[in-house]
């Protein structure tokens, strides 16, 4: 579904991915796992165009999206959700989700991806006429996952969902994670979290300072012992 071929990023004199190469089938979660400013996030802004000078080719379905704004990526299935959440402080949970269905028009079908998001996310239909800016963290990771879903991704890009989270709700994150794929929605992960990551993904790449060095069955590197602290640094 996805496919990544020879990306390179620089910020000025930072080199921040020197060629990156990747894949995501279709009905699958994909992790890229790897330490602090190793360019996993560079990774995603990269893919969902919301950075400039990337070199490489982006194919979504077999088409190259690299020149397409970030607006007219979100339109063809392609759903970024950054670190750091972004949900829209000062406006109720009901119109964040709103907000993520800016690009549809089929108000009936909003309707019913409403009522969806909120099956997904219980807490969120108490709250939704709560202010998102007085959610806790968990909650707030939660809409701003519930706010792309409204956007009917083909694909969903999750950079640190559990960031921030208490060990339990990062738990109920990944479950929720997961029950968003087995719905149908391909997910690509990053995560800081390597073995949370690696019990949900089908497949994983490593990123060490802005190259993949390390890719495979998640199974593979989450039950290796020897592979994890080859490549993560711990066992
Ligand atoms: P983390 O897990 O800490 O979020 P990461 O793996 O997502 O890290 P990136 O945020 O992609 O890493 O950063 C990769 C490198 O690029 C880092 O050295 C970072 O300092 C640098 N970088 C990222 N964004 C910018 C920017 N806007 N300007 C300059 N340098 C940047």
């Amino acid at each position: 579904m996805l496919k990544v071929e020879h990306l390179k990023l620089s910020y000025g004199a930072i080199k921040a991915l020197h060629d990156i190469n990747l894949q995501v089938a279709r009905g699958s979660i994909v992790t890229l796992i790897g330490a602090n400013g190793a360019g996993k996030s560079s990774v995603l802004h990269s893919i969902s165009g919301t950075v400039n000078n990337k070199q490489g080719n982006i194919l979504l379905d077999g088409v190259n999206i690299n020149h397409l704004k970030a607006h007219k990526i979100v339109e063809r299935g392609l759903v970024h959700v950054p670190e750091g959440r972004h949900i829209f402080t000062s406006m109720t949970v009901k119109d964040n989700l709103k907000m993520g269905a800016y690009i549809r028009s089929d108000e009936a079908q909003i309707k019913l991806d409403m009522k969806h998001v909120y099956d997904l996310f219980p807490r969120l239909y108490e709250r939704r006429r709560q202010m998102a800016g007085t959610l806790s963290g968990g909650e707030q990771q939660m809409l701003a996952i519930g706010r792309a879903l409204m956007a009917k991704p083909k694909l969903l890009m999750l950079d640190e969902p559990s960031m921030g989270l208490a060990p339990l709700l990062v738990k109920e994150i990944f479950n929720i994670i997961k029950d968003i794929n087995k719905l149908g929605t391909t997910i690509l992960l990053v995560e800081q979290n390597a073995n949370m990551a690696l019990s949900v993904a089908d497949y994983a790449y490593v990123l060490e300072v802005g190259n993949i060095t390390y890719e495979g069955k998640a199974e593979n590197l989450l039950g290796n012992s020897n592979l994890k602290k080859a490549y993560l640094g711990k066992a």
